[in-house]
């Protein structure tokens, strides 16, 4: 068998470039973000439609409007442009990068949005820096790893 050493530098370079961001946890009885269906506790939350925040209805039944449970907006608790949502990403993003807890990424978050001059983590928009290369592409990862915890929810 011959050798190929590129084949081998390539798949070391893949490896080392990639960081898991995991998506943030969001209940599939409750909707709240936070815990899964397995920790969703039946005293403080009821089972909840995903798309009007009421309480659990048969599928048939309609639901008035889309109502979100997590931040109270005019959309379906599970949708992915949820500010609530997108805050739990960034704070993911941030303890993952900087390698530190739930709750001090929750407060450096905090802290660069007071300052606003220092963009909060978002290098899909990274034309302000164009002379800087981001590590890896921040979408990206986002986007593979929603995939998965779909994948995890619906196997819950
Ligand atoms: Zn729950
Ligand atoms: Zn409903
Ligand atoms: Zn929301």
């Amino acid at each position: 068998m011959p050798i190929f050493p590129e084949k081998i530098k390539v798949a070391y370079e893949y490896v080392t470039t990639e960081i898991f961001i995991p998506s943030p946890f969001r209940c599939g009885i409750c909707y709240k973000l936070g815990h899964t269906k397995k920790r969703c506790d039946s005293q403080k939350n009821k089972p909840t439609c995903g798309f009007c925040g009421e309480a659990a209805h048969p599928s048939e039944q309609q639901c008035l409007r889309a109502k979100c449970v997590n931040c109270q907006g005019d959309h379906p608790s599970f949708s992915k442009s949820c500010p609530r949502f997108l805050e739990e990403k960034e704070i993911n993003a941030i303890r993952v990068t900087m390698r530190i807890l739930y709750s001090l990424a929750r407060e450096e978050l905090a802290r660069r949005k007071k300052i606003p001059q220092r963009p909060i983590v978002n290098y899909a928009s990274s034309s302000l820096h164009s002379n800087v290369r981001p590590p890896l592409s921040y979408a990206k990862v986002v986007q593979s790893t929603e995939m998965a915890a779909d994948l995890n929810l619906s196997s819950q």
